[in-house]
């Protein structure tokens, strides 16, 4: 049974992260909302009355491309306005900390590369980039578009779509090998499972790599959702209180 959120609980844990050599983070879009940033599945997570999985899918962009990048239009807007929060700053300090840190974010705002993090992978891309959408290189795209400019096409007239991991599709293997890679090579001592509903299997399969190394796994989310099995300690709140508490 993981351990409740208790004072105890946050000083064990200050003593493993002095001690640990080795940390994963992995973060998904609960690590953001502090920072104003909805998430999915929370009851903001419907925009124009079309669910994300609609919008966010290669048969939504087939069907209506300009709907598409209008909501990540409207979502590139929002998160050029926010700012990264605590909980993001003690993830960069984690990793200041510690010899071996690789944080995996699910997350495709950049607000930890903004925070300081440097050891990042992007594991459903960046809102950042963009590629044509009939094969070719991702490039930074940084750009907030009119309305009149939806959707964006190359100089060369090719449509372009954001460089992101849409449901239904697969990972880039270079990024799901950097991370595996990462958890395979030696012990890792400390992992944090931060915000995250953690429904895809290839997040639960690394969160099963830490625990069979013996890792402790620290959930933080107000309404944890790893079992038990999995998670060694579960801080239910928001991680921009908890994760700041390790640190001091
Ligand atoms: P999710 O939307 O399915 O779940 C968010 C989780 O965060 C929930 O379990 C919720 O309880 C928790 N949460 C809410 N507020 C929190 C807080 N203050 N502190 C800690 N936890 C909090 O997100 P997911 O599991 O990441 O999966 C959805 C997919 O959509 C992912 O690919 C995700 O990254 C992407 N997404 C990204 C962003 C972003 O880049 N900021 C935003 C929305 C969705």
């Amino acid at each position: 049974m993981a351990e409740a959120h208790d004072s105890r609980g946050l000083e064990e844990l200050r003593e493993r992260l002095a001690r640990a050599r080795k940390v994963f983070v992995l973060t998904g879009a609960g690590i953001s909302a502090e920072s104003g940033i909805p998430t999915f599945r929370g009851p903001e997570g419907y925009w124009k009355k079309h669910a994300p999985e609609e919008l966010a899918s290669p048969a939504g962009f087939a069907r209506d491309p300009k709907l598409v990048w209008e909501w990540y239009n409207h979502r590139r807007r929002l998160i050029a306005a926010c700012e990264p929060n605590a909980a993001h700053r003690a993830v960069a300090a984690i990793e200041s900390r510690v010899a071996r840190f690789l944080l995996c974010t699910q997350n495709v705002d950049s607000l930890h590369q903004r925070a300081g993090s440097r050891n990042v992978v992007e594991i459903h891309g960046s809102i950042w980039r963009a590629r044509p959408v009939d094969g070719g290189p991702a490039f930074e795209d940084r750009r907030l578009f009119e309305e009149a400019e939806l959707p964006p096409r190359t100089a060369g007239g090719q449509l372009l779509r954001p460089d992101v991991v849409w449901f239904g599709e697969a990972l880039d293997p270079a990024r799901f090998e950097q991370v595996d890679a990462f958890l395979a090579a030696g012990q890792t001592d400390l992992a944090f499972i931060v915000g995250t509903t953690a429904v895809f299997p290839y997040i639960q399969h690394w969160v099963w790599m830490c625990r069979r190394q013996g890792a402790v796994v620290v959930e933080i989310n107000p309404t944890p959702c790893l079992p038990s099995e999995l998670a060694t300690h579960c801080f239910s709140g928001k991680a921009g209180e908890i994760l700041p508490k390790l640190l001091r």
